[in-house]
């Protein structure tokens, strides 16, 4: 990198963030949730939010003429490339440990220490090459075709932004691991490690229908086998960047096209009727999101056929970003919990409930901390 990147790099750095300080005003009319700096935001009419989860909820969508998907301050438009401000406790590479856990991974590419995506943003593919510097900024670079309308970049680095959590802070999850005797270990190994999103609903249901009942290994492998055989892909320096199918793609293929990739008869069964639901908006991302809370989100997850208690917390986990959520069926959460507290037995479900007691709002992120404590 050269030297005047590296100055202007460090003077962006230098600029006061504070990701948490934020309110958003919703303007009922347009439906639409602004920046309260926004010249668009018109205090009449509108509603006051203190988060973009908040508006979202509501079915407001981001202004496109303060970007209000990201926060003030933290993103910069340089054409080719977008800078993002990393919050604090931020570090690259145990994030590209995680997304680099199985090589049968099919929808990034991790690489000389960048991630790669295809995304669908706005009827465009996008291919970015996210990288960092000094764990301080994420360079999300346009590799191919670099977007034309702002909108688009900008929406990339929203992506990007939300696919590591970035607006998270975690002071609060490390000041109470740090005492925690399941925790302390991890939240040491793993400092910096965001709780890396499933951006698509109905991604993260089938990922989840996939993994149910069979190793992490085979679970990559018939996921590669589905993204491959109804999904569709972008070449680039002859590499195959895949996108994970639409729920269209799904619900036209037939059991036995599955069951020869070796899904159960039960799984393909799922899968296919849960794209279809998708497709007539029994399920769908705008009506959950409507609820009351994630609580509710929950029990209407499992009345999804397919979808029990393990997998709705899987789901608000690592799509809706219910920070309470936690899959306590989980194997690999059971035997985490185990190896840290030297148990010579498996916990029950009555003991992980007293054992996690006093994690409160950071279930989550200690359940994402614990499954990497089983890969390393
Ligand atoms: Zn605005």
């Amino acid at each position: 990198m050269s030297r005047s990147m590296t100055a202007y790099l460090n003077e962006f750095t230098g600029d006061d963030f504070k990701a948490s300080v934020s309110m958003y005003v919703g303007m009922k009319s347009t439906k639409l949730y602004c920046h309260s700096t926004c010249q668009q935001a018109k205090p009449e009419n509108s509603i006051i939010f203190s988060s973009r989860y908040e508006a979202e909820r509501l079915g407001f969508r981001p202004c496109q003429s303060c970007f209000s998907s990201l926060p003030i301050g933290v993103w910069r438009d340089h054409n080719e490339y977008m800078l993002l401000k990393a919050p604090e406790d931020f570090r690259f590479s145990v994030n590209l440990r995680y997304l680099n856990r199985s090589q049968d991974e099919c929808l990034h590419k991790v690489e000389n220490n960048k991630v790669y995506k295809v995304l669908e943003l706005n009827h465009t593919d996008v291919l970015v090459e996210v990288s960092s510097w000094q764990d301080r900024i994420l360079i999300v670079r346009f590799v191919g075709d670099t977007p034309q309308k702002q909108s688009i970049r900008v929406a990339a680095a929203s992506y990007v932004w939300d696919w590591f959590d970035l607006d998270r802070n975690l002071t609060p999850f490390y000041q109470m691991g740090r005492t925690d005797p399941i925790l302390s270990q991890a939240v040491l190994d793993f400092r910096g490690l965001r709780l890396i999103g499933v951006t698509d609903l109905f991604e993260a249901l089938c990922w989840t229908i996939i993994g149910q009942q069979i190793n992490l290994p085979f679970a990559y492998t018939l996921k590669r086998r589905f993204v491959e055989l109804s999904g569709r892909h972008v070449m680039w320096r002859d590499q195959p960047y895949w996108l994970f199918p639409t729920p269209e793609k799904v619900a036209a293929l037939s059991l036995g096209t599955l069951r020869s990739l070796q899904f159960t008869t039960r799984k393909a069964e799922y899968l296919i009727g849960l794209a279809k639901n998708m497709i007539n908006g029994r399920v769908s991302r705008d009506t959950l999101l409507l609820l009351k809370g994630y609580h509710e989100i929950g029990e209407e997850l499992q009345r999804i056929r397919g979808i029990g208690p393990w997998s709705a917390h899987y789901v608000l986990m690592r799509h809706f970003k219910d920070p309470c959520a936690m899959p306590i069926q989980d194997v690999g959460l059971q035997n985490a919990v185990k190896l840290a507290r030297q148990m010579e037995h498996k916990p029950s479900k009555d003991e992980l409930v007293e054992l996690t007691n006093g994690w409160d709002s950071w279930k989550a992120y200690a359940t994402f901390y614990l499954w990497m404590t089983l890969s390393s």
